[in-house]
């Protein structure tokens, strides 16, 4: 497998608390991997070590077989579960100069952002701030944020939580897109269905540890007949 992104190992602990416990995975380039697991199972600690915003007690994280520390932080694009937009800043402001952190130049800044604005048809959005828009409105902005520069991988972390049904949709769509294009991509869920409707290889993450790790199909021939209690969503 040509993998983009290898984890080794990780093991974190807060205090007492081992919120992972020596947990590797492998993502494949040009791929979408998924990583299923309840609430608290841990999911978020290690896209948080990925990111380098938390560092691992153990283990190792390698990206393009490169330590992390290597890279530009601008290589990995991460849309976080919660709000991280500057609040009373214009919307069209805010895009740009972030872009332009991640390294893009003022001319392909602005090209980006008409492209993506225009194929999520938010161009009324320019000028308002972050302040004026809905929750899922600057979920949206969020989006456009973390692919805009075309990172080398993309992380998504719950990332249809603030959307309703129908936009939802329309970032999974996007999501699946990006992938058909080429972009690797983890994305964590407590849903089995999204899981199966988007990923091709999944991790299952159970209080720290990974518990199966493999594609769909394969994860739900083992989850129907496990013998653990997960609690992920899954339909019947
Ligand atoms: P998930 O993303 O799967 O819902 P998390 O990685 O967010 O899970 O959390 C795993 C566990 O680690 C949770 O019990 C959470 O309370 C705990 N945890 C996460 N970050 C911290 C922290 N900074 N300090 C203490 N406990 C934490």
């Amino acid at each position: 497998m040509n993998a983009l992104l290898v984890a080794d190992s990780v093991s974190k602990k807060f205090g007492n608390f081992t919120a992972l416990n020596g947990v590797s995975i492998a993502v494949p380039k040009g791929s979408i991997f998924g990583l299923l697991g309840p609430n608290g199972a841990g999911k978020t600690t290690l896209i948080r070590i990925i990111n380098q915003i938390t560092m691992p007690d153990t283990g190792s994280v390698l990206l393009d077989g490169q330590p992390l520390e290597q890279h530009h932080i601008s290589d990995i694009g991460y849309m976080p579960e919660e709000r991280g937009l500057y609040k009373s800043m214009k919307v069209g402001e805010q895009v740009l100069y972030l872009a332009q952190l991640k390294g893009l130049s003022k001319e392909n800044a602005n090209k980006r952002a008409k492209y993506w604005f225009e194929k999520l048809d938010i161009g009324a959005w320019w000028n308002k701030k972050i302040q004026e828009l809905s929750k899922g409105q600057a979920q949206k902005i969020q989006f456009v944020v973390t692919v805009m520069h075309n990172p080398k991988l993309l992380i998504f972390d719950e990332p249809f939580s603030g959307f309703d049904p129908i936009n939802a949709n329309l970032i999974k769509d996007e999501i699946l897109q990006l992938r058909d294009e080429g972009a690797t991509i983890i994305f964590s869920t407590h849903r089995m269905e999204s899981v199966e409707e988007m990923c091709d290889h999944i991790a299952l993450i159970h209080k720290s540890n990974k518990v199966l790790d493999g594609e769909i199909t394969t994860i739900k021939r083992e989850y129907k007949n496990n013998t653990f209690e997960v609690g992920v969503e899954m339909e019947e």
